[in-house]
This record gives structure tokens, sequence and C-alpha cells, in this order.
């Protein structure tokens, strides 16, 4: 059995719908299958999710938002229209809406959330019924009836571990299944919604517990590019990377794949592919739990990403001083920030986060630091950016990190910080906003020469 999960821009409308089902119809195997909310349909189009954010912000802010609201309701009627589609459903969406507005007013992050639950919830029950239509026994099953309980945390939802048991009940349906992505319902019965882009979450999680031979993951590329391709020109395409690297590489910008919905697959080491609903017949990108490696595929991609801030600590015989790091690292916890890297020297330290951690804190933290840390310097940078270059096989080779540092000096290109940890899946180096685009540059054409 295959779950297959198809974006925002797959599902965005009618005529994307019909190219979804017959690629779902064409594999009896394909049985699950999570959807998106509406996507773009061209680019300056804007997304379902993001218009019911904007009616959120309209209710908000006491403004009259029932344009806004048929503007949500009028994508879904072209849908409904070209598919040919009983027109009652339109009635529904706006009572809906309107039902969450009343209710749930006075909690904002969870009206938040369950206005933005329309978008995949609603697109769901379209696809279903338009399947159905076409002669072939289709069912739209709701998050709750399927089993996805999550913490109550809004826009932030994690998967409670005891749904997997009731998600694996759906193997026993006869039909096609059509679960709406993004969300979940908290055991007080709330809706609440996983982190933008999510729908890749719950399907994640929904192969997981039907413990799916295959996750298929279709978007509007052909699978991971080695690098980002608006700034490589026609980058390589991978072919298989391992769950590890696809974490470093999203972590550091790449946006196919969400990075939390790795973490259900990789326990029970389930396949993904990522594959293009427009171009179906293309191999696309395997994420796997191991892979091969030989000369040609040592590393696996390059990205970088942007807006990182460092406080730089210097500190004399901060070695032998026990307890200095927890110190510091307590003044982070007591701020609620978190850190990403802390490449050290004997002396010094570094703590690389990302800017909007720290943004308005700057000298709050930096004071409590001086304060209770006794340091001898103290500076904070920003405008820095992280360039990971990710492959396992970097272990198994010598001369990767000599290769990369030669092509970063070649392009003149200042090394801030260096770090690599001892897994060697990954190295980064911290180097200023304005070389990111040149780093990549120059780094792929050492690393995968044309
Ligand atoms: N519709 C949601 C978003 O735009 C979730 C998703 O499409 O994965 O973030």
């Amino acid at each position: 059995m295959k779950v297959a999960k198809f974006g925002g821009s797959s599902v965005s409308n009618a005529s994307q719908i019909k190219k979804v089902l017959n690629i779902v119809n064409e594999d009896a195997d394909r049985k699950i299958v999570i959807v998106s909310a509406p996507g773009k349909r061209f680019k300056e189009d804007v997304k379902t999710t993001d218009l019911l954010i904007r009616l959120y912000e309209k209710v908000m802010n006491n403004l009259n938002y029932t344009n806004k609201k048929q503007e949500i309701i009028d994508r879904f009627k072209d849908i409904v229209e070209e598919l040919d589609l009983k027109h009652d459903i339109l009635h529904t969406i706006d009572e809906t809406l309107e039902h969450h507005i009343k209710t749930l007013k006075n909690e904002p992050e969870h009206l938040l959330d369950a206005l933005q639950s329309c978008g995949e919830n609603f697109n769901a029950q379209l696809i279903a019924e338009y399947n159905n239509n076409q002669g072939i026994p289709t069912r739209y099953i709701s998050p709750k009836e399927a089993g996805i309980k999550v913490t109550d945390l809004p826009g932030n939802a994690m998967i409670l571990e005891s749904s997997y048991d009731e998600i694996y009940k759906l193997r026993e349906y006869k039909e096609k299944l059509i679960i709406p992505g993004f969300f979940g319902v908290s055991e007080s019965n709330y809706i609440v919604a996983f982190p933008r882009g999510g729908s890749d979450i719950t399907g994640a999680i929904v192969a997981r517990g039907v413990r799916a031979s295959q996750y298929e993951n279709f978007t509007d590329v052909s699978g991971i590019f080695k690098a980002n391709p608006n700034i490589i020109q026609d980058p390589e395409m991978v072919e298989e990377i391992t769950y590890r690297e696809m974490r470093e590489l999203s972590y550091a910008g790449f946006g196919v794949f969400h990075d939390e919905a790795l973490q259900p697959l990789h326990k029970d080491r389930i396949p993904v592919v990522i594959k293009n609903t427009n171009r179906p017949q293309d191999r696309g990108t395997y994420i796997v739990h191991d892979r091969e490696i030989n000369t040609s595929n040592i590393i696996s991609g390059i990205s970088c990403d942007k807006g990182f801030t460092s406080i730089n600590i210097k500190k004399y015989l901060m070695n032998r001083q026990v307890g200095f790091t927890n110190k510091v690292l307590s003044v982070l916890v007591e701020n609620d920030i978190s850190f990403d890297h802390m490449p050290s020297g004997i002396d010094n330290i570094s703590i690389i986060l990302r800017s909007d951690q720290i943004k308005g804190k700057e000298r709050k933290v930096l004071n409590e630091i001086r304060k209770r840390c006794d340091v001898d310097e103290l500076s904070i940078e920003d405008d820095l950016a992280i360039l990971m270059i990710v492959g396992e096989g970097m272990s198994q080779v010598v001369g990767t990190a000599n290769k990369i540092t030669q092509s970063l000096a070649n392009a003149n290109i200042n090394l801030k910080m260096i770090n690599q940890g001892s897994s060697e899946i990954s190295m980064m180096f911290g180097i200023s906003m304005h070389d990111a685009d040149k780093a990549v540059r120059t780094t792929y054409q050492y690393c995968f020469p044309r």
C-alpha cells in the first residue's frame, strides 16, 4: 500500500485535480491520498491558506471580512463548477467559516488553526466527491476519523504516539481514501495545525501508521535539486538521498520536503519518493535509510540559508572553568531562545542562531551574559549565512574539506566559522550574507563538475 500526498499547486484548480486523480487511479496500490489546500495557480496567485490567514487578520482587527470570506468561497466555487459538483458545499464552507469565527474569536490561536484547516478540509471533500462521480469508490476521511491526534500547540502540533494504532485501521477500507493534510485534532477536540507546509507531515504520519510500502510526495518539480535552481542554472537532480542528508538540507533552506515529515518515516524506514504531478513519468528523488556511495555521489547537495546571528564570546582560560557554557546557555533558556550551532575554541565560543530568535532581545541577552559570565569580550554579529555541504560519502573519502575550502578561497570568501559534527554528514561554514550565492556557485562547480 502506498500513501500519496499532493501539494498545493497539484490541487490548485480543476484541471490539476483531474491530473492528480489520473495518477491516483492508475495504480491500485495508491490507496490513501493526502491533499493540500488549493495552492497557487500562477506565480502571483495567493494560496488558499494565505487567504484564510488574511480572513483571520480581518476578524481579529474587527474589520469587515465579507469580501475576504467571499474570495475563499470563490476559490472553491471555481473548482465546484469546473468539476460539475453540487453547489451545497459552498454553503457549508460559508457556515463553517462563520461557525469558527463565532465560537473561537476569544481564542485567537485556535481560531487561526480552525480557519486554516478549511483549505485542506474542503479540498479533500471536493476531490473525493469528484472521484466518486467518476465511478471510482472513494471516501473522504477527516483527520479526526483517521485518528490523527495531536498536541494542543496551535500552529505547531505534534502527533501523539497513540494515534498510530488508530491510523493502522485505515487499511480496512476498501475504497480509495482522501484525507486533508496539515492538521489534526487535540484531546480537547480543538483543530490544531502543523507548521506551514505541514501536509507533508500528515502524509508521513499516515504512511507510518498504515505501514505503507512507500510514501509518494507529489509536487511541482521532478525531485530534489543538488542546489537551489534560482542560483545554479539547471542543477543536477539527486537520485537517492538518505533521511539524515535530507534533514540537513531541509534545515538549511531546501523547501521541497518538510524536515519534520522525516521523523515518522525514519523510524520505520519507509522510503519516500518526491515526484512531479505534471511529469509523473520522471523517476523522482528517493529518500531512503541507506544509499550506496560511489565516487560520483559523495556529496548529495549544497544549501545556503541566510538570516543568522552569532554571539561571540572570549574568556581567557575558558577551558579551565567548569560550567561556563552552562551559564551562557542558561541566559538563552531564560529568554526562550534556541540556538543551532556552537563552534568553540579553547578561549572562545560562538553561538549561532536564527536572527528571528533573538530579534528585539539582543541588548538584554548580551547584558545578562556579561553579568553572569564575567567575559573578556562579547560581540554580536548578524547578516550571517550558513553554507551546508551535505553528503554521507564525506566520511569515507579524504580531501572533501580541502576541495571546498579551496574553492571558497579562490572566490575570495572569508570563512567566519567552520563546523563538522562527528557523524561527518555535513560541513557547515559561517559566511557573510553577501557571499551566500557566490559560495553556492563556487562550491557547486567543485563538487559537481560538468
Ligand atoms: N496549506 C498549508 C500551507 O500552505 C499546508 C501545506 O500545503 O502543506 O502551508
